[in-house]
């Protein structure tokens, strides 16, 4: 079989065979990752059996939603591999954002105050917060404000911390990946260490980890080492790619039940939320979600090797513990970022004959260039690139369905970066 007469429609032979031997020195660490995978994958099968999944749980309901016996199917799916007392999934939860403010003020109360101890939160959280001035934000209802830096080198600073939880702390908020940063993404270990000692001070403290793009890079989730809720988005990981929108909240029944009053209203909480015929995209696509989240990781560790031995500085490194699937490139070179988003999206199956541009997206304080063809608008399992347009120039990727799409889409960035002048592609053959 001739793999690269078929690579040849894409890129040439130099970016191919430099492709090859990169990936040929990740074979043991591939292994791992498919190991993470073959776990996951029977914990969420004996997660479906568990919740008694049936072909009824594949229907779904329209108006009010009475009595969703597949919503039920799917929340109680969710509760059992997560291992937390209850779920909130749904589609009328429209993104990771809005899963996290649905949690953040369903939770909050007038005087109380949220501290997030991983640093400073997600750009699309500080008009939520009311970090930068927002109508509606918590802070307009009364809900203060703080923040625990990390050290110098990513991990918790425990005096900080300390030193930052007040009587009116009620929540305390971590974001486990990196996001927009080139901060290492914790693990859950390390989460779990920092919430035992959290509610060791005060143990009426809740915590709340923001698990976005985090879900099945372990063989647990946080909430499994002392989270009170974890929060994220089903066009990330748990979607597996077949969920056309939705997010999810998991975590004790006390904090669920909260945010169902925010996202329906009190006194209807979880018994209302028509699911629109989605119950069985849901359900597929966690059923799929820990080989598509592994086939993302293996993407993003094809982008370190590949962007490291060329001398870009990359995080996390190819040989570094991983606990998300993004991965950020530094270039230092606003054209090197637009040529490698060009050619994540020229790697496309949907719209790869378009040509990002840097825009002011709503929700971020820079401009950013994104390179999307998916099948799900926005959906970042799938194959996708965003930069922000700041120095020092980093560019974060992340999903793919499957590995062999990732890997088009790294080869077609290089390809990109070739073209434009900015890799020389003769240095390839000696690398
Ligand atoms: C993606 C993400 C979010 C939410 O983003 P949405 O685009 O609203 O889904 C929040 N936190 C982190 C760490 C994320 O990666």
């Amino acid at each position: 079989m001739n793999l690269k007469s078929i690579y040849g429609n894409f890129v040439c032979d130099e970016v191919f065979e430099y492709g090859e031997r990169i990936l040929k020195g990740l074979k043991g660490r591939f292994e791992c990752i498919d190991e993470i995978a073959e776990y996951n994958q029977q914990k969420v099968l004996k997660a479906m059996q568990d919740a008694h999944v049936g072909e009824a749980s594949l229907g779904g309901t329209s108006g009010y939603g009475y009595n969703d016996i597949g919503r039920d199917a799917v929340e109680l799916t969710y509760a059992k591999a997560f291992g937390t007392e209850d779920a909130l999934v749904r589609p009328q939860i429209i993104c990771g954002t809005h899963a996290l403010t649905v949690a953040l003020s369903g939770n909050l109360r007038p005087g109380d105050e949220l501290l997030y101890i991983s640093g400073m939160p997600y750009d699309t959280l500080h008009e939520v917060i009311g970090i930068r001035e927002a109508r509606g934000s918590l802070a307009d209802y009364g809900v203060s404000f703080d923040c625990a830096e990390l050290t110098d080198d990513g991990h918790f600073d425990y005096e900080a911390i300390k030193n930052k939880i007040k009587p009116n702390t009620r929540l305390i908020g971590i974001q486990r990946s990196r996001g927009y940063s080139t901060r290492p993404t914790l693990s859950v270990e390390e989460i779990g260490d920092v919430i035992d000692y959290v509610k060791r001070l005060k143990p009426d403290v809740k915590v709340m980890v923001d698990n976005c793009y985090g879900e099945f890079t372990e063989t647990i989730e946080p909430s499994q080492r002392g989270a009170d809720m974890i929060v994220g988005s089903l066009i990330k990981n748990p979607g597996g790619g077949l969920a056309p929108v939705g997010g999810y909240i998991a975590g004790t029944k006390e904090c669920v039940e909260n945010a169902s009053y925010r996202l329906s209203a009190p006194g209807l909480g979880k018994e209302l939320g028509p699911t629109l015929g989605l119950n069985k995209n849901f359900l597929q696509g966690f059923f799929l979600a820990p080989t598509v989240t592994a086939g993302a990781e293996k993407g993003a560790i094809f982008a370190a090797a590949v962007y490291e031995k060329l001398g870009y500085s990359v995080n996390p490194s190819s040989d570094a513990p991983r606990y998300d699937i993004i991965q950020a490139v530094t270039f230092n070179d606003p054209d090197a970022v637009i040529a490698f988003c060009r050619g994540i999206q020229a790697a496309a199956p949907v719209d790869s004959y378009v040509v990002p541009e840097p825009w002011d997206m709503p929700g971020y304080d820079d401009p950013v260039i994104m390179a999307a063809g998916a099948f799900v608008s926005g959906s970042s399992i799938e194959l996708s690139a965003d930069g922000p347009m700041r120095a020092p120039y980093t560019v974060y990727f992340q999903g793919g369905l499957t590995f062999y799409h990732a890997k088009m889409g790294i080869l077609m960035s290089l390809q990109r970066l070739c073209d434009a002048g900015i890799v020389d592609k003769s240095r390839l053959c000696s690398l």
